[in-house]
């Protein structure tokens, strides 16, 4: 069923040495800037108190989006507990818009972490039928898919259906 999109043979690698400690990331002590925090990333499509929604840059996955927490803080455990409770529905909300856009079957969330310091989740849209794609297949194989034009990544995640994403959290119903 899942499948890699690369052709066989492929041949199992060795795990390089070590590197510890590791190199500081973005936004942490002693690395570079957090490019969420200094602006570097594209623009928020949607916004409320505690959360950001960004499309990607150069990615392949049409209606996928990113959010980020406002506060500059790394994981689920270092969110201030008003925000983190907040997750969950505003998740539920965003899974729901991206259903709604057309040939998605099902909407996969990674939260890696590795580049950045400051906490953001993709929600990247699994292609209906394209099953070889499932589970950790999707990210790999949204790397070596063709990509969309920038404007037509934003165009996707600007195009949230009336209700699905509320623009204030007082509208929600
Ligand atoms: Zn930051």
């Amino acid at each position: 069923m899942s499948t890699l999109p690369y052709q066989e043979p492929l041949v199992v690698r060795e795990p390089g040495p070590l590197q510890i400690p590791e190199p500081a990331r973005r936004g942490e002590p002693g690395g570079p800037p957090c490019a969420i925090c200094s602006g570097e990333t594209r623009a928020a499509v949607w916004s409320e108190e505690n959360w950001t929604l960004h499309p990607p840059a150069q990615g392949s996955l049409v209606g996928a989006v990113w959010l980020a927490s406002r506060v500059h803080e790394d994981s689920f455990s270092d969110l201030p507990e008003e925000v983190a409770s907040t997750f969950g529905p505003v998740a539920a909300r965003i899974e729901r818009a991206i259903l709604s856009l057309d040939d998605v079957a099902r909407v996969h969330l990674y939260r890696w972490g590795d580049g950045g310091a400051h906490f953001h989740v993709w929600f990247l849209p699994r292609p209906l039928g394209m099953l070889e794609a499932s589970g950790m297949m999707l990210p790999v194989w949204e790397d070596v898919l063709p990509n969309v034009a920038d404007s037509g990544l934003a165009e996707a995640a600007e195009r949230w259906p009336a209700g699905s994403v509320p623009a204030t959290p007082s509208s929600s119903g």
